[in-house]
Parts: structure tokens; sequence; C-alpha cells
């Protein structure tokens, strides 16, 4: 099956009780058993249930994987992945992240024993400079989140399997339509769901998609224990969403190139980062491990500051100011006081999100009317 047509019907069989085509939202938290333990193959829906098993299949097959598992948020999968170490484990995580993953990593989990570093993973081998014995998993974003860089997944995976440690690929921005970790090696492919995959803003929810089957015991084993999966009525409308990805994920490529090069001849703007610009220090990296370059853009102004990145978020029209991205609406941020907020201001500045820095998630409205509302918000 090619990607399309698995965002329709992988993992979505009609409904074996009606016929009726799309899966049912099967609104239940328990099942009859016919004596003990003599069910159907559903017991309890934190355990299992019809309308999210779909989609986990779903989603699995997406991303070419043989298991996948749904949560309530990005950050519940992120969590339940998390859990799979000890106290006394070291992560080797990107520096350039999303501000939620840096602020689980810090406030959650060294309180709890595990220990993150942070590096810049441009250059691949800067990641054996931090590997020792304790090492267990590589964490990385691509492109990362929201400086638009580009890291090597293949080359992570090789020094993963080197030292025999784990390599988690949050794949939010990219989407399985743009590219599939588990392809170029890595172990686990994690998504906030909410984002392109559900893609209509209306959902909160997280994804794990893994091939090893003892990895997925351990994760599905995690689920069912600290409970963090999403309800049907939301299984419902991601898998009502995917079914459109392909398209979608084509408008927003189109779009995002459209506004890019737009940008990138704008007086006022500084620099503009997105992948698919030849000027982008990694563009012949993301034409081979990505299929296209995706909506996402950040650019910084030649005023580089807070109130001069203020007064245009503040102008747009179509871009709404807004947390998030993925959707089907054009959206646009400041990630320095919102979603970056939580990251010390000295190692933004290290890694370029400087204060005038505004991402664009670009949607899938007509490019003129978008390249419009830029022109007058800049002016
Ligand atoms: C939004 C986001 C998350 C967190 O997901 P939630 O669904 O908001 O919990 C993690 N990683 C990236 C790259 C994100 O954009």
């Amino acid at each position: 099956m090619k990607f399309g047509t698995k965002a329709l019907h992988a993992g979505v069989e009609p409904d074996p009780a009606t016929g009726a085509i799309m899966t049912p939202i099967y609104q239940t938290s328990t099942y009859i058993q016919a004596s003990p333990g003599d069910h159907k193959g559903y017991e309890y829906s934190r355990t299992q249930n019809p309308t999210r098993h779909a989609l986990e299949k779903n989603i699995a097959a997406l991303e070419n994987g043989k298991h996948g598992l749904c949560f309530g948020s990005g950050l519940a999968a992120i969590d339940t992945i998390i859990k799979l170490l000890s106290p006394g484990d070291e992560v080797i995580s990107a520096n350039d992240l999303y501000g939620g993953t840096y602020r689980i990593f810090t406030k959650v989990f060294e309180g709890l024993g595990i220990k993150f570093h942070f590096i810049g993973m441009e250059d691949i081998n800067n990641i054996e400079n931090y590997i020792n014995d304790k090492t267990r998993m590589i964490w990385l974003e691509t492109p990362t989140n929201p400086m638009m860089n580009i890291i090597d997944i293949k080359g992570a995976a090789a020094i993963a399997k080197k030292h025999n440690v784990l390599l988690a690929v949050d794949n939010t921005f990219s989407t399985p339509y743009l590219q599939n970790p588990l392809d170029l090696g890595a172990d686990i492919v994690m998504h906030s769901v909410t984002k392109y995959l559900g893609g209509h803003s209306d959902v909160v929810m997280g994804a794990v998609v893994v091939n090893d089957d003892a990895i997925h015991q351990q994760l599905a084993f995690l689920q069912n224990s600290c409970g963090g999966v999403p309800g049907p009525q939301d299984s419902f409308l991601v898998l009502r969403g995917i079914k459109t990805l392909h398209l979608r994920m084509q408008r927003h490529c189109e779009n995002g190139k459209k506004v890019a090069e737009y940008l990138v001849n704008h007086p006022k703007v500084d620099k503009v980062y997105w992948p698919g610009l030849k000027s982008h220090p990694n563009h012949h990296l993301a034409k081979e491990q990505m299929r296209d370059f995706g909506g996402m853009i950040s650019f910084n102004l030649k005023e580089d500051t807070k109130e001069a990145a203020v007064k245009i978020l503040e102008k747009f029209y179509y871009f709404s100011l807004a947390e998030s991205l993925g959707g089907v609406e054009s959206l646009c941020g400041h990630p320095s006081t919102m979603t970056h907020a939580a990251i010390p201001r000295e190692e933004r500045l290290r890694v370029g999100l400087t204060d005038s820095l505004i991402r664009l998630s670009v949607g899938i409205e007509d490019a003129e009317d978008l390249i419009a509302d830029l022109e007058q918000a800049l002016k």
C-alpha cells in the first residue's frame, strides 16, 4: 500500500456488527464477558479500546512500524518512553527541542534520577563525546523546533547501534508523510498527534511507534499501568483527520516554499529558517532523509527585539497568534515568550532563538492571501 491508501485504509475495517464504513466511536469503559476470562479481546478501555486500536494500527502503518500506541498527549507519550529507563541512566538529547520536552526532562525526570545531556547534534559525531556506560538513549527532533535544524537520523542510528543504546525520534514536525525514522534506523518514533496527524486543531494526543516486540511490550505495559490513554471520541477525530494527511501535507509544503521564498527577499527580515532553502546549512541532508520540506518556518528580524516581533504578530490577519502548529489554518508564534519560555535566555540565544524570532505554521489557505498578510504585517 502506498502512503495515501494507507492513510485511508490501514488498521480500519468496516464495523463487523453493522458494516458501518467509519470506525465507530466505542464510547465504553468495559466489555461483557460470557464467562470469567471469556471475552472478545477487550476487557477494559484503559487497556484496549477498538476505536483507539484502529488508530494505533493506522499510525503504525504510516510509520512503516509494527506496533503503535496512542496517549492522551504528546507529552504523555514522551513520559511513557522515558519510563523505559531507571534512576542512574543517562540520555543524550538534542539541545534544540520542544519546550515541553525540555521541561519534562529537566523538571520531572532529572528529579527521579535520570541524567540528560543537551548537546548540539548538527555534527552527529558530537554524540560520541557524551556516551558512557550509563547511556541508554539518544533523543532528537528533526527538523528541530523552532530553529529548523536537520539532524542526521541514519548517522545517529549508527552511533546508537554501535553503543547498544536506543534512538528515539520525535517526528512531529516532519510527519510520516515526509520522513520515517524507523526506516532510517531509529528504535522509537513519537508524535504529538495534536499537530499534523490530527491536523484540525481540535484534539490533544500523542503516539509512539516501534518495530521491536520487547520494547512494544514494555511500552504497552506502561501505557496500561500509568494510564495516559486518549478517549474514543478523540481517536475517531484523529482517524478522520489522517484520511487527508497526504493532501494536507502537499499543500503545507507548497505554501511553505512560497512563504519562505517571499521572506528571504524581504528587507526587514534577517534570517529565514526553512530546510527547503538552498541556503539552509543542512539542505542536502534534508533532501536525503525527507521527501519534502514541510510548512514550518522560523525567521528573525533585522531589528532583533521582542517589541519589533510583537508589533508584527499583532498585525497578522490570517496567521493567528497561538501556541501549537500543524493545523489546516496558519498560525504564528513567538517562541521566546510562548512555546520556549521554559528555556533560559542564555540557552535560547546559544541555539539562535533570538528575541525577535517568529515561528510560522503555514496552513493550507491560498498562498497569495498568506503572502499578502505577511506583506501588510511586515510593513
Ligand atoms: C507539541 C509538541 C510536543 C508535545 O505534544 P503535546 O501533544 O502538546 O503534549 C512534543 N514535541 C513536539 C515537537 C511538539 O511540537
